[in-house]
């Protein structure tokens, strides 16, 4: 992509309105536009890194035997009323609206009804069993406090993946399986390292729920971090019957912040009771069927990863989600010889499959410079009279901030490794 035909502009000051770095920097970057507060639209660039995102998750699911479908946003108050789920008083995010006639419909926070619903349309017996459904899609919460950019959004888009399992056993082992999906998601998006296994509250078949955080100061969870053990317990359970579980004591555990990237939940036959899921089992019985439930959140991943990768100058992305590989910043001073040259490898690099933003415009190069900073894309791709006399370019890492000269014969190369 051409960037004088990129609409969003970058800006140097940081929106007065917020307080996150994550918002604060991807706004300034042009990735997303501030609605309201906890609102916020993706612009190209962000939709860019939005979409490698859910194209990690989305290719983790289908490996375990994930079938991706789309629910609706609509929800009606009669489904949830079967599991006490309507009501204001139990459930205090939801967004309610009016159908013409005067009939009440939610925007789903979670999908747990909707789902066990159809699924009675499909899972009859044994045979049926199991099964894993996601889809990838916008949730609506009324969250009290959203003050941390896109990482408590109000409108945001989640991952939710549900098991439906016949047994305990079958349930368990699957649980298990996502649990493991889930910690390679976080390794390829790069925050492996900082993001642990996390005990928290409300287990069916065990006493606790899964979670996964990521250690970050844009966190509003506390949680002790046993770092060779790669497990931590959120501050919510923190007492000593957990330490006890865990063969676990206090003083060998860190007190960090973080923020809840994934959840990973038995739900037992409680959706399944209430709605009506059954199957027939090996003996003819009719049985609750067992159901989990597997949230992750991309655009509060997008604002942890911003959170984590950047610097003082920008935003600074892993390959695995950067909105391009390369960035490539053609400094002509003037000199046509030199825009020829950049429009040339523009096209090299784009007929050899690496994604590239052009920086075409005729602006000073300290302004593309700073703009390559705060964009953050990992490999900056300098052309100038210099390097063009010295047939190639100077590759810049983001990340590690170091300079290489790399010929022309030996790009392609360099960027695909
Ligand atoms: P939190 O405690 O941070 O509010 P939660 O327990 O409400 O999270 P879940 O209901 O388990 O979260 O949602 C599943 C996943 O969806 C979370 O792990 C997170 O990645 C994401 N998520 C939840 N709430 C938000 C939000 N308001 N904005 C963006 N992502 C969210
Ligand atoms: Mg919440």
């Amino acid at each position: 992509m051409r960037q004088s035909q990129l609409f969003t502009k970058t800006r140097r000051e940081a929106p007065k309105d917020e307080v996150a770095k994550n918002a604060q920097l991807l706004i300034r970057a042009g990735f997303i536009h501030k609605e309201m507060a906890g609102v916020y639209s993706l612009l190209p660039l962000g939709l860019r890194v939005l979409e490698r995102i859910s194209a990690v998750i989305r290719d983790e699911m289908n490996k375990i035997g994930g079938q991706e479908i789309l629910m609706t946003t609509l929800q009606q108050k009669e489904l949830w009323e079967q599991t006490d789920r309507w009501s204001d008083s139990v459930v205090d995010s939801w967004f309610k609206t009016k159908l013409k006639d005067g009939g009440e419909v939610g925007l789903g926070f979670t999908h747990e009804e909707p789902l066990t619903s159809i699924m009675r349309s499909h899972i009859s017996s044994y045979h049926d069993l199991p099964k894993l459904v996601y889809q990838i899609q916008w949730k609506f919460r009324n969250e009290e406090r959203a003050k941390s950019g896109i990482v408590r959004g109000r409108e945001f888009l989640m991952k939710d993946l549900y098991t439906f399992t016949a047994s305990e056993e079958e349930h368990t082992k699957l649980y298990e399986t996502v649990a493991s999906a889930y910690q390679r998601i976080f390794e390829r998006l790069g925050i492996g390292e900082q993001t642990y296994r996390t005990f928290a509250s409300g287990g069916v078949f065990s006493k606790y729920s899964h979670e996964f955080q990521c250690l970050s100061d844009v966190g509003e969870d506390t949680v002790y971090v046993h770092k060779e053990k790669r497990i931590a317990i959120n501050k919510e359970v923190m007492n000593a019957e957990v330490l006890a579980d865990l063969g676990l004591s206090k003083n060998e555990l860190t007190e960090a912040k973080a923020v809840e990237v994934g959840n990973i939940f038995s739900l037992g036959t409680r959706f399944s009771k209430a709605l009506g899921l059954r199957f027939k089992g090996k003996d003819g019985k009719q049985e609750d069927v067992i159901m989990g439930s597997y949230g992750i959140g991309p655009t509060r991943l997008m604002g942890v990863l911003a959170e984590v990768f950047s610097d003082g100058k920008g935003l600074a992305w892993p390959s695995a989600v950067a909105p391009f590989a390369a960035h490539l910043v053609a400094i002509s001073g003037g000199n046509g010889d030199v825009t020829a040259e950049a429009d040339r490898l523009y096209e090299m690099l784009s007929e050899n499959g690496i994604e590239t933003l052009y920086d075409d415009r005729d602006v000073r190069a300290g302004e593309k410079f700073a703009d390559s900073d705060l964009i953050g894309i990992p490999k900056r791709l300098v052309i100038s009279e210099k390097t063009m006399s010295e047939g190639g370019v100077e590759v810049v890492s983001r990340a590690a901030g170091s300079t290489m000269f790399v010929s022309e014969n030996d790009l392609i190369g360099h960027l695909e490794q």
